[in-house]
């Protein structure tokens, strides 16, 4: 994949959970659209160092930051350490998630707690750093229009329910309601808040979902497009709606799906 370099040059990026998938794309794509980049990791420290490697043998500035989004304490010392190297922050994208499936009554409260602390609480307080630092510095019009963008990483199952995934379905529900929410509060500081909705796209989250010809077979069934999809798909959005070519975008969830969310069921007449 390929940007402009200057389509976000100037610009700094937080990314959490780019030590792998879709994150690592989104990382490696902002940074390749001229975008400073700090690539937030969790348990992956050498994944992360190799992608900041890259990154910077490509000539643009990167750092590899270790914080478990779910902690208010090492969210906040991230934010603070990637100000620090970089000056200030103007893209945050939400990235870090995770799955822990069980059927409803065998699901553990503990299950429960780690999924929305991480997928939906891990959201909320690196919005929340990163709107503080957007607000302190206010447009700089040679930079970006916006004071800032936060993209918060969503699901299909924010609106298609799922046996099995309570915790994470709720998670990517509550993404959908706290994205707009903040996108109405942070508007007139000339933020923008949008979120993207992946259907099935290839990663280690749902590998057993297509890493056989029988299991990607049964995936496609829900996929009208007749692909599942690649981390450059949502890496691509990630980089224009960071950008201005997006400017008067807020507040949106696009689905980058290939058309799952459109009931493939009912696509013979149900
Ligand atoms: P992935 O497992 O490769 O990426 C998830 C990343 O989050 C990993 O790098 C992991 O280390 C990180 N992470 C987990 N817990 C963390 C924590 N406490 N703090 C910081 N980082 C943490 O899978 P992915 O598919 O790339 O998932 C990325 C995002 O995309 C997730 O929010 C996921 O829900 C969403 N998503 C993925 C798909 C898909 O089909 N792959 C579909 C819809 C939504």
């Amino acid at each position: 994949m390929s940007f402009s370099p200057h389509l976000l040059k100037g610009q700094k990026a937080l990314v959490t959970g780019a030590s792998s998938g879709i994150g690592e794309a989104i990382a490696r794509s902002l940074a390749s659209a001229g975008a400073s980049v700090a690539v937030n990791y969790h348990s992956e420290a050498e994944e992360a160092q190799k992608i900041v490697a890259d990154i910077k043998a490509a000539g643009t500035e990167a750092i590899a930051l270790g914080a478990d989004v779910s902690k208010e304490d090492e969210v906040k010392a991230m934010f603070g350490q990637a100000i620090e190297e970089f000056g200030t922050i103007d893209i945050l994208v939400n990235n870090a998630g995770l799955q822990k499936d069980s059927p409803l009554v065998d699901m553990t409260l503990d299950h429960w707690n780690l999924v929305i602390g991480i997928n939906l609480t891990g959201q909320f307080l690196c919005a929340r750093e990163a709107a503080k630092e957007f607000m302190r510095r206010g447009v700089q019009p040679h930079i970006s229009s916006a004071a800032g963008k936060i993209i918060c990483m969503s699901s299909v199952h924010e609106v298609i329910p799922w046996a099995g995934h309570v915790n994470y379905a709720a998670s990517k529900g509550g993404i959908n309601m706290m994205m707009r929410s903040i996108a109405q509060e942070l508007a007139p500081h000339r933020i923008r808040v949008n979120s993207i909705a992946p259907g099935a796209i290839k990663t280690p989250i749902n590998k057993s979902a297509w890493d056989t010809s029988e299991a990607e077979a049964k995936l496609l069934k829900l996929i009208p497009y007749g692909r599942v999809g690649e981390v450059e798909d949502i890496a691509k959005t990630a980089v224009w709606l960071a950008s201005d070519d997006s400017d008067y975008v807020n507040g949106a969830t696009l689905f980058v799906d290939g058309g799952m969310t459109l009931y493939p069921g009912f696509a013979t007449g149900g």
